[in-house]
């Protein structure tokens, strides 16, 4: 293993409290990635019994949750789903899909995760993609793609007399997670995460947060994206409650946080912002929080202060990727400066690169890269994708531009890829390029993230049109073909795309014409 850096050492030391000279690197990257998700899930359950998961309007203990994966487990084997298989699962937040998640990893298969949002050719895309052998859906006469498909409640129910399949044989390399991440072409890649990999990520927060069995966490995250799931990792994982809402409303997030006597929150600046609507005597019971965490997209030193204003706590902010997981997070017991994101979590390292490949000095700007067990080691089959996402040292470029101030902390500067984060999801321009380039008479689109209050960014659609297209067209067109969250709130058709010497689109010049 390659030497880690004294400053990196002594930001995990922060983390974790204790003398830096006490860092055993070898012995923590281990610890950290060692097991399987439902060996390690599987050994907290028999732990605590008596932990419940809430999801919707459904409660269970980890046991009886455990057992009804291991049930399910023998509902999709008997789907010739195995060791090496992968399952797509499609559904909103739900028992069902808990259940159906922890059994596809019990049989040893590969879970690919898909929005619930996602049209018919965008999910036929995924699954010619990811070439799964059964589609896991909410409603199964919703979706006929050409691919074997399941209800979840369907896997549920037919478990209800099954026996329980005995746990496959996995190790910590073995992957369990096929997530797929907007790529700036257009093209989503498909990010591979082991056993390894998901648990370094998970666990890393929790030493450095504290997390216990005696935690609960409330969320209103969906579990079809990496943040809501690493919640329910993190809870089946300590052996601790957690109550998942279905929806995102901000009178029942703080509801569920009252009457359950929640000590964690995972939110995103979206959530914030809605919060911090809400009465003064309404956000009572965010005080007695441990702490609200925030990510996904950055959260404005403005909306911080108001938080702190309205609810007397600083949301913990922590950044990270789908491909490298959680890296990054202010300190929980600490100073939290305001528009930075913290220390390297346990296990991580953290670096910042020039264009060139060359390190950069603390205090000037420059790519974030991430080294660690957490951070994945390339796309599925992609290997160009894959060179150009790592520069040497197995330094994984995360298209994010940052800042490290002598003290060793983050500060997220900017974005250098073409990428849109509206309300924590991410959009990219180009594909939404694509589908509006599909319509007659468009002879070129281009799309970039507006500022917005509700959502950070909102997508927008700047339209070149020979004859004038309707901009209600455009609009129709994206609803038939994309997810919801991915089309754009507002669109402009004009006669000419400003261009660069070299025919490029200049992108900031539309949004700063726009006046936002
Ligand atoms: P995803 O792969 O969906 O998790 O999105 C990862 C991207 O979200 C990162 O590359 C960042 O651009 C952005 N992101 C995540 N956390 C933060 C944060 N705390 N502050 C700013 N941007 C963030």
């Amino acid at each position: 293993m390659d030497a880690v850096s004294a400053q990196t050492v002594s930001a995990w030391a922060r983390h974790l409290g204790v003398n830096p000279a006490d860092i055993d690197v070898r012995r923590l990257r281990r610890d950290l990635a060692s097991g399987t998700l439902p060996a390690v899930f599987a050994a907290a359950a028999r732990r605590s019994p008596t932990a419940t998961v809430q999801i919707g309007s459904e409660r269970c203990t980890h046991a009886a949750l455990h057992g009804c994966a291991a049930r399910s487990a023998s509902v999709l084997a008997a789907h010739g789903i195995a060791p090496g298989a992968r399952v797509i699962l499609c559904a909103g937040t739900s028992m069902d899909f808990a259940v159906c998640y922890l059994a596809i990893l019990h049989t040893g298969a590969t879970v690919v995760l898909a929005n619930p949002g996602y049209t018919r050719t965008e999910l036929q895309h995924l699954v010619d993609r990811s070439a799964a052998a059964l589609l896991l859906v909410d409603d199964e006469a919703a979706w006929v793609p050409d691919v074997e498909t399941l209800a979840v409640a369907e896997v549920t129910t037919r478990a209800t007399d099954a026996a329980e399949l005995a746990l496959a044989e996995l190790s910590a390399d073995d992957t369990a997670l096929l997530a797929y991440t907007s790529g700036t072409t257009g093209r989503p890649k498909g990010v591979p995460l082991s056993h390894g990999m998901l648990l370094a990520s998970i666990r890393a927060v929790m030493r450095a947060w504290r997390w216990s069995p005696d935690d609960t966490l409330v969320h209103a995250l969906p579990l079809f994206h990496q943040h809501g799931l690493g919640g329910l990792h993190a809870s089946l994982l300590a052996g601790s409650n957690a109550v998942v809402l279905a929806r995102f409303d901000p009178h029942d997030l703080v509801a569920a946080v009252d009457r359950e006597r929640a000590t964690i929150v995972f939110a995103v600046p979206s959530i914030h912002r809605r919060l911090v609507s809400l009465d003064a005597d309404e956000l009572q019971p965010l005080r007695r929080l441990r702490f609200i965490t925030s990510g996904s997209a950055a959260l404005s030193p403005a909306l911080a202060e108001e938080l702190i204003t309205r609810t007397g706590t600083q949301p913990l902010e922590r950044y990270g990727l789908t491909e490298s997981g959680l890296d990054v997070s202010n300190l929980y017991d600490g100073n939290r400066v305001l528009g930075t994101v913290g220390f390297p979590l346990p296990g991580v390292e953290v670096e910042l690169f020039d264009a060139a490949g060359s390190i950069v000095r603390a205090g000037s700007e420059g790519e974030i890269a991430l080294r660690g067990p957490q951070v994945f080691t390339g796309y599925l089959d992609d290997a160009a994708a894959t060179e150009a996402a790592f520069w040497p040292g197995s330094w994984f470029r995360t298209g994010d531009l940052g800042r490290l101030d002598d003290d060793g902390r983050l500060a997220i500067t900017g974005r250098l890829k073409e990428l849109i984060i509206t309300g924590g999801m991410n959009v990219s321009p180009r594909e939404v390029e694509r589908i509006i380039e599909e319509l007659p008479g468009v002879t070129q689109a281009a799309v970039a993230g507006l500022a917005s209050e509700r959502w950070g960014e909102e997508v927008a659609a700047w339209v070149e049109s020979d004859d004038a297209i309707d901009p209600t067209t455009v609009m129709e067109h994206c609803r038939a073909h994309l997810a919801a969250y991915k089309c754009p709130k507002q669109v402009f058709v004009i006669d000419a795309l400003p261009r660069n010497a070299m025919g490029k689109v200049v992108r900031n010049q539309l949004v700063a014409g726009s006046g936002r």
